[in-house]
């Protein structure tokens, strides 16, 4: 049967499957909502497996892969600046910007994920945050209070 596609901006959310946040052929279909959350589900057909949107976590990007953003994170440490992020990684500025935004927003989130995953020490996340700080002259207020939250006002020059 033919339907319309809708553009999905979702990846597959299963790790043992082929297309596991993969973009390119990718087959994702939508398939109802979640009663307790109303989150959207999904079904993979390559692997005939569903899965929720991951929405509101910090690591939900639509353009990025988990390793494409433990990249950058790695790259913003360093204190690699927007511009030199997308010269490195290929990826458009406005994304990384979209990304540093949805990363101040989870902030205290992104700190535990970034601890855990990325071994970084709490020190690094404050150089981290105020760098993005520094780095994103706008950002939303969201984004603000996100990094408020983390950075208790004792910012590292
Ligand atoms: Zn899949």
């Amino acid at each position: 049967m033919a339907r319309p596609r809708g553009k999905i901006d979702v990846v597959c959310q299963n790790p043992e499957c082929r297309y596991y946040r993969k973009e390119a052929g990718k087959d994702i279909i939508k398939s109802g909502k979640s009663k307790s959350t109303g989150h959207q589900r999904y079904y993979c057909k390559h692997c005939e497996t569903y899965f929720m949107e991951t929405k509101g976590t910090p690591l939900y990007r639509k353009q990025l892969t988990e390793s494409e953003i433990i990249n950058i994170c790695k790259y913003l440490v360093e204190k690699n600046g927007a511009r030199s992020i997308e010269r490195i990684t290929g990826h458009h500025r406005d994304t990384i910007g979209r990304l540093l935004e949805d990363m101040a927003e989870h902030a205290a989130e992104m700190n535990e994920y970034l601890i855990k995953t990325l071994g970084l020490t709490p020190f690094e996340c404050d150089e981290l945050w105020s760098f993005v700080k520094k780095n994103k002259k706008i950002l939303s207020p969201a984004a603000q209070i996100g990094l408020k939250r983390v950075m208790h006002g004792s910012t590292p020059a």
